[in-house]
């Protein structure tokens, strides 16, 4: 008798279903959501009445674009017009069950709520989604997030539901995390990269030996474009002799929309419950498949607040060309950065996760990094601190040449680079802040 453990996927017939079954269901669930959001809450109703677009004129996928664009923003002042979850809400609050809330950068928290059956369907997402990347009943899964009103919180609940032995550890100190990881022997965890990163070598110092001593096979990692930058991802698993899987979490919608399976090529997205365009951020046109652009998403199912045309501010490319893996969906091919992380040097577009990739690639460096963004007489200059790995000898004018030849090849700016000592920098515990822009005015 076979047992639930030995099936390749969570839900064969959807996962492998034709390209052609996605995009018929997707517009299905598109018409029916949008209606929904026109119906019952008082923002959509008003913002596409005064776009003059209805939902009954949505034939294709395409029509999206004809409705208005919304943002963080918008969220944000919505909620605070009618507080506290804002008009965008379109079912009764005696149906919201659950609230997460995320702060971005400007520091007011939006909440976004959750009915019995968005959150059931969000934790079978979940569950799903740690099945493709190998996640098995076996396994004994150590949930390192943050729960407090945060998104990633609940996940755990998806390798629970999937049967995996669960242990909500949450964000304690990096040695009692240890600690846990090692008394019960976890198989797996979730994280950040940098952390990941950070507690490896805290576990090194430790003197811990972790490929003996620990028993970690896959790390989840999501919040930094870390785990989909090959060379960060292959330093980290050498580090702890694991696989990693980058998984991709939108706060305003799910803990986790999109993640690698067992073949990590790219992350394959929830495409039944969230649509996605990637536009241009200038035009707003849509980009070409495989091209860089802005995220867009439009909910399809997540009932207590829609979400139609969210510009997510992060830059993304994606492919729909068949995975090995034999899923369907759409992949991301990885957040290249976040529009506020982008960087503009002397009029190039410059990511900090461009950089990463070179500190991480070349073993002479520890991998950590940090970018200093200046203004002298009206040029822009960035310098890169990079650190030198304990292991090199040789000398460090010959290093930072290296780099800066690198640097100049991959993105084409030009940078000074100052080589420090390993263990100069501070280390991430968790989202890392590596860019310090010291101009001013820069966007005046
Ligand atoms: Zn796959």
């Amino acid at each position: 008798m076979s047992t639930q453990h030995e099936r390749k996927y969570w839900d064969a017939a959807l996962e492998t279903q034709p390209r052609e079954k996605w995009e018929q269901q997707k517009l299905g669930l598109l018409q029916k959501h949008l209606r929904h959001a026109y119906d019952n809450s008082p923002y959509y109703r008003a913002s596409f009445d005064a776009a003059g677009v209805h939902p009954d004129q949505v034939r294709s996928l395409d029509d999206i674009r004809r409705f208005p664009l919304i943002d963080k923003q918008v969220l944000r002042g919505r909620q605070q017009a009618v507080p506290p979850f804002g008009d965008l809400v379109a079912v009764p609050e005696r149906d919201i069950v659950y609230i997460s809330a995320s702060s971005g950068s400007t520091g007011v928290p939006t909440a976004s709520p959750f009915t019995g059956q968005d959150f059931s369907d969000w934790i079978d997402y979940e569950a799903r989604q740690f099945w493709s990347s190998g996640l098995r009943p076996e396994d004994r899964y150590c949930h390192s997030l943050n729960f407090s009103l945060f998104i990633g919180g609940p996940c755990v609940l998806g390798a629970q539901k999937l049967g995996a032995l669960s242990i909500h550890a949450g964000t304690v100190p990096s040695e009692r995390l240890l600690t846990i990881i090692r008394q019960f022997q976890a198989t797996a965890i979730w994280t950040t990269p940098s952390y990941a990163w950070y507690l490896g070598e805290t576990a090194v110092k430790e003197g811990i030996d972790i490929r003996s001593e620990l028993n970690i096979k896959r790390i989840f990692v999501a919040g930094e474009p870390g785990g989909s930058i090959p060379e960060t991802r292959q330093r980290i698993e050498a580090l702890w002799g694991a696989a990693i899987y980058d998984y991709y979490g939108l706060s305003d919608i799910f803990g986790s929309c999109a993640g690698m399976c067992e073949e990590k090529d790219g992350l394959h997205w929830a495409e039944d419950h969230i649509l996605v365009e990637v536009i241009d951020q200038q035009t707003g046109e849509p980009v070409a498949e495989g091209e860089r652009g802005e995220m867009v998403l439009t909910t399809l199912k997540k009932s207590a607040r829609p979400l139609v045309r969210f510009r997510t501010g992060d830059i993304v490319s994606f492919t729909s060309e068949p995975c090995s893996c034999g899923r369907t969906s759409i992949r991301m091919l990885g957040v290249h950065g976040r529009l506020d992380d982008m960087l503009i040097i002397k009029g190039v577009n410059v990511f900090p996760s461009d950089i990463e990739a070179i500190a991480r690639k070349d073993h002479d460096f520890t991998g950590e990094y940090k970018l200093i963004v200046e203004r002298n007489n009206h040029l822009d200059q960035l310098t890169v601190e990079v650190e030198r790995a304990p292991t090199y000898s040789g000398n460090d004018d010959e290093l930072a040449a290296r780099f800066i030849r690198q640097l100049q090849s991959v993105t084409g700016v030009s940078a000074k680079v100052s080589i420090l000592a390993a263990d100069t920098l501070p280390r991430a515990t968790h989202k890392a802040k590596r860019v310090e822009d010291r101009r001013v005015g820069v966007w005046s």
